[in-house]
């Protein structure tokens, strides 16, 4: 009889709990974000026999294994960079052959799972095309909840003496990145600023585009994660909208200073990871600790500006990559420096692409977070959101999608 009272008590008290209903992304709970170790993968050409050979030497490539399964197909091994980690596993290298043949190549990854991003071809250039889909087979698998995985998939290769690359999303590495800051910057209205170094020593930089006083200042980021690249395409789109020859984006330039910073995570991108840091790190968990040097870097800079200039960051985008479009906000009763501005843009820019209807999940914390819109918001008040779009969202949408929320933004704050 003595374990009634509590039991009685345990069932008053589940019943008394109110059910907790999540509109929005979950509390994100404060992580240890200091440095654990990561594993880096042996960069190598494996020499696969008859003529045939399979490579991760090249920036952005993660391959940990590679073997020949028979005369038609090789299976490789992609492992992530560190554990526990998202379920993101990125995977990019090049593969040759003395003599022109058909292959398939096996997708495996032993140490998480399953297979998540459909894969795109290169045969020279920086930009990678998606892989015909007769020559793409998953394999798939159910799990005991229901749900359906692709355990492995495999993609069907003519294979020659010109390399041919193979990677998760439109490019692998830098080089896309660092060309296109090159071609914003040869606007006269824009400038670089290196912020500092990564833990590698690769330079954090920054882009400032506008001639405005810095009194009002908006922030865009992308590539905090590495394979989130649809994310830097909807960046990149929003920033050139906002860099063009016309009366709206002069005026808005006039009037604001955009600061960009691309590839957030230079090393994680270089690297081939998953989602980390050289630290091992989340550096999406590390805005409210800061002990990675990429926010760090960031925040340091924002908050000097703030201090030199007297005026406010206004608005602040993170952009990202999931399995769908999602905007995630700042809850809706909280007020920063433009109340309003960003369920305004969304639902602005959403009504100008026909049929479209934006997926937004606002916050429900009162609280600062430890991601980057919420230290944007809760230090600075700068209205801000985290700019999700889908793994395998069409990129023309993408691209419009960057250019409606650049527009509805110019048209909203050239107003005030
Ligand atoms: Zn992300």
């Amino acid at each position: 009889m003595k374990y009634l009272a509590p039991i009685v008590f345990f069932i008053f008290f589940m019943a008394c709990k109110p059910t907790q209903q999540w509109s929005g992304q979950g509390p994100i709970n404060v992580v240890p974000t200091e440095d654990k170790p990561i594993k880096t993968q042996v960069y190598r050409d494996f020499d696969l026999g008859d003529g045939f050979f399979i490579s991760n030497k090249m920036e952005g490539g993660r391959l940990n294994d590679a073997k020949r399964v028979n005369d038609t197909l090789i299976e490789v091994m992609i492992l992530p960079e560190n554990q526990p980690i998202n379920p993101s596993p990125w995977y990019a290298f090049k593969m040759w052959s003395e003599e022109e043949k058909q292959l398939w190549i096996r997708l495996t990854y032993p140490q998480n799972g399953f297979h998540r991003y459909y894969p795109k071809i290169n045969k020279r250039g920086l930009y990678y095309k998606k892989l015909d889909s007769t020559a793409f087979h998953p394999h798939y698998k159910t799990l005991e909840d229901g749900r359906r995985q692709i355990e492995f998939a495999e993609a069907k290769l003519w294979v020659g003496t010109d390399t041919l690359w193979i990677a998760a999303q439109d490019f692998a590495g830098t080089a896309y990145v660092e060309r296109w800051k090159g071609k914003i910057l040869e606007n006269d209205f824009v400038e670089k600023i290196e912020i500092g170094q990564s833990k590698e020593g690769r330079p954090l930089e920054i882009l400032k585009i506008g001639e405005a006083d810095d009194q009002k200042m908006l922030m865009a980021i992308s590539l905090q994660h590495p394979p989130e690249i649809p994310g830097f395409l909807a960046l990149k789109s929003f920033v050139e909208t906002l860099c063009e020859d016309s009366p709206q984006a002069k005026k808005f330039r006039s009037k604001y200073n955009l600061y960009v910073m691309p590839l957030m995570n230079p090393d994680g991108v270089a690297r081939g990871h998953w989602r980390h840091n050289v630290g091992g790190v989340d550096t999406n968990r590390d805005w409210i600790n800061f002990n990675q040097p990429e926010p760090k870097a960031l925040a340091e800079f924002m908050e000097s500006k703030v201090r030199e200039t007297g005026g406010e960051f206004v608005f602040a985008a993170d952009f990202h990559a999931t399995w769908e479009d999602i905007f995630y906000t700042i809850n809706e009763d909280l007020d920063g420096n433009h109340p309003g501005l960003i369920p305004k843009l969304i639902k602005r820019s959403s009504r100008k692409i026909p049929g479209y209807d934006p997926n937004i999940r606002p916050s429900e914390g009162m609280e600062r977070g430890v991601t980057s819109s919420s230290y944007f918001f809760f230090v600075h008040g700068a209205e801000a959101m985290t700019f999700e779009v889908g793994d395998n969202t069409p990129r023309r949408l993408i691209r419009q999608k960057g250019e409606t929320t650049a527009r509805e933004l110019m048209r909203i704050l050239n107003r005030k």
